[in-house]
């Protein structure tokens, strides 16, 4: 009820600003057309004195030409004091927003800073979770009953997602601060794409998937980071797997002209058409994420989309929303024996 009333509200105001708009928008033009009304009447009156003989009826004209002067003077002076202060509110409108600019670009900086601090700080306490988990499971600790294994696994791939997500944080921020490092070389594509997928299949087979890899015969040089494309391509692979329920991740390799691309393609649940737009921004989640994996802040693919675009690549996504997915990204290829100069930032 009170939803409707704050609604209907909001709705007559609306409905009365515009009525205020369209009644200046009327009042200008009665103005704009009086003026040319008077102007066309001096005219008029000034030509007609050719005609006159009679020096009294001169005399009329002249003095109701002269009052139809003065009335267009008055208005020109009328008008150009209001453009006098139209103009000194809108400079000082524009003072304003660039002050209001200046105070939101220095919260953004501080927000990725704080955000910088904070995802620091927690580098340390998640890794001595996730390490001494892991010694436990080891045995390192003495023997361990199949509840506390559970347990502590739990525990374990908790700490290892959170150390993903804070990772994500330290990446965006460093995008942001454009303090990203990259250490360029020639990296050997093919190797890259098999070591990858090596380390991602046992995700896969646990849930259930199938993992198929082609890989077009050949060499296939790219320069690169290798850490940095080897984390574009876990991403995508990680998420095939959270996005698919069952059937097949098919990830390939093939040259296309002076390109390599990369494609990783699943049967999984696709995403809707209306959130493809904004896929590739910050913490951007499709409408259908939370069916299969509530698991992620939607920087993934956002971080994945600036780094290739550092090393002078392209990203992108063919999907239909039920019928699964396809995200490749192309990098040019190079001459192992005459590699080019590193892409500039
Ligand atoms: P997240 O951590 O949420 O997975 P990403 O940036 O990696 O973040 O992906 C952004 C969103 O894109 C996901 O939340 C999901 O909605 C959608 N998405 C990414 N990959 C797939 C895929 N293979 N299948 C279906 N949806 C996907």
């Amino acid at each position: 009820m009170f939803h409707f009333l704050k609604k209907s509200t909001t709705h007559k105001k609306n409905a009365g600003k515009a009525d205020a708009a369209h009644a200046r928008t009327r009042g200008f033009r009665v103005m704009f057309y009086g003026t040319e009304a008077l102007v066309i009447a001096i005219w008029l009156l000034v030509f007609s004195l050719i005609f006159l003989r009679d020096i009294t009826t001169v005399r009329w004209v002249v003095f109701v030409a002269l009052v139809f002067l003065a009335i267009l003077g008055f208005r020109l002076v009328v008008s150009v004091g209001r453009e006098i202060a139209q103009r000194k509110e809108i400079e000082k409108l524009a003072e304003n927003l660039t002050r209001a600019n200046e105070r939101l670009l220095n919260l953004d900086k501080m927000k990725t800073e704080f955000v910088s601090v904070a995802s620091h700080q927690m580098r340390s306490p998640i890794t001595a979770i996730t390490g001494y988990a892991s010694l436990i499971l080891e045995g390192s600790f003495g023997p361990v009953s199949s509840k506390v294994r559970d347990a502590v696994g739990k525990i374990l791939r908790a700490g290892k997602q959170m150390s993903v997500s804070v990772d994500d944080f330290l990446n965006v921020t460093r995008i942001e601060q454009g303090r990203m490092r990259y250490n360029f070389a020639v990296v050997d594509l093919v190797q890259l794409v098999r070591a990858t997928v090596d380390d991602l299949k046992l995700i896969a087979w646990e849930k259930g998937l199938t993992v198929n890899t082609t890989i077009e015969e050949g060499d296939c040089y790219i320069l690169a980071d290798a850490e940095k494309i080897k984390q574009v391509l876990s991403n995508l692979i990680d998420n095939a797997i959270k996005y698919t329920k069952e059937g097949e991740i098919a990830i390939s390799l093939r040259k296309e002209g002076e390109k390599a691309v990369v494609a990783v393609k699943d049967s999984g649940i696709g995403i809707p058409e209306k959130d493809l737009p904004n896929l590739f921004e910050k913490f951007s989640r499709a409408s259908n994420a939370n069916t299969t994996s509530v698991r992620g802040a939607g920087l993934g693919l956002y971080i994945a989309m600036q780094l290739i675009a550092a090393h002078k690549g392209r990203i992108w996504v063919e999907t239909r929303e039920g019928e699964g997915s396809t995200f490749s990204f192309e990098l040019p290829l190079i001459d192992p024996n005459n590699p080019p100069a590193a892409p500039q930032a």
